[in-house]
């Protein structure tokens, strides 16, 4: 029996329930028809034009993303809109969309722990346990298992990551010595005052705005905080897409998985 689009949706819902996304949130199968066949699947961090049509000439059956293309609604997918555009390339090449979206951040082999384990953090757990299952949960906290200089961690992160025009931004002394780092891949500045994140000598996200940001480190100046370091979001959650695969492919033993390495992070380029 050939694999369908309906078993890689199960095979989804196994690796990533949807019980774990947000209320926010809208993961999922986004376009196809369960009984399609599969034989091979691109995975990105983005539904952007470029994955679209990477997807099709790859003659991959499914796109399966981290963002959901349709997250707030729309009215209308007509091709001269940007997501109706990604949707008609997609549906015309024989290839569905399906996101796995906050409720691939909370599990243990998720968007933020599979960057604790590249930093080699020891002893990590959830900033953010879920109550049912204190062993998933958003963001992660662990510690270094050595002390580490701010710089030496940031150049570190710069290694890991794919490159991108932001780099890695740092706030604070690049000697001072860390242990206790608490990251969470994606934007994560709703995290910056939770307790565990404050008592953290690093807090390793994306999209810190200056208000947060600035707010932060001068908690950190008058009492105690954590340095900031604040990594390219598609970077951070694209790093994750090879354990993505790996799963993946564990569960669909007769499907090609196949990450993109298209840069889909919005920035090309940044002047110093
Ligand atoms: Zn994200």
């Amino acid at each position: 029996m050939p694999t369908t689009l309906a078993d890689a949706v199960a095979a989804v819902e196994r690796l990533w329930p949807l019980e774990g996304a947000e209320a926010w949130d809208s993961p999922g199968l986004i376009a196809g028809h369960p009984d399609a066949e599969l034989r091979r699947i691109l995975l990105a961090v983005d539904a952007v034009a470029a994955t679209a049509s990477e997807a099709v000439e790859v003659e991959a059956q499914l796109l399966l993303v981290h963002h959901p293309l349709l997250l707030r609604g729309v009215t209308t997918i007509a091709e001269d809109t940007a997501k109706g555009a990604v949707l008609a390339r997609l549906v015309r090449g024989g290839c569905a969309l399906l996101a796995a979206h906050t409720n691939a951040d909370v599990v243990e082999a998720g968007t933020s722990a599979v960057m604790a384990a590249r930093l080699g953090l020891q002893g990590t757990r959830p900033i953010v346990p879920n109550p049912a299952d204190p062993s998933t949960g958003l963001g992660r906290v662990g510690e270094l298992p050595a002390p580490v200089t701010l710089g030496r961690l940031a150049r570190a992160l710069a290694a890991l990551l794919p490159p991108t025009a932001q780099g890695v931004r740092v706030a604070g002394d690049p000697e001072q010595e860390l242990r206790a780092v608490a990251l969470c891949a994606g934007a994560g500045d709703a995290l910056l005052a939770h307790p565990l994140v404050a008592a953290a000598d690093v807090y390793i996200t994306s999209d810190l705005r200056h208000h947060p940001a600035s707010e932060a480190r001068e908690a950190a100046f008058a009492r105690s905080g954590p340095a900031l370091v604040d990594v390219s979001h598609w970077a951070a959650e694209w790093l994750w897409l090879e354990t993505a695969a790996e799963q993946l492919a564990g569960e669909l033993p007769d499907v090609e998985v196949v990450v993109s390495e298209l840069r889909t992070d919005p920035w090309d380029f940044a002047v110093v």
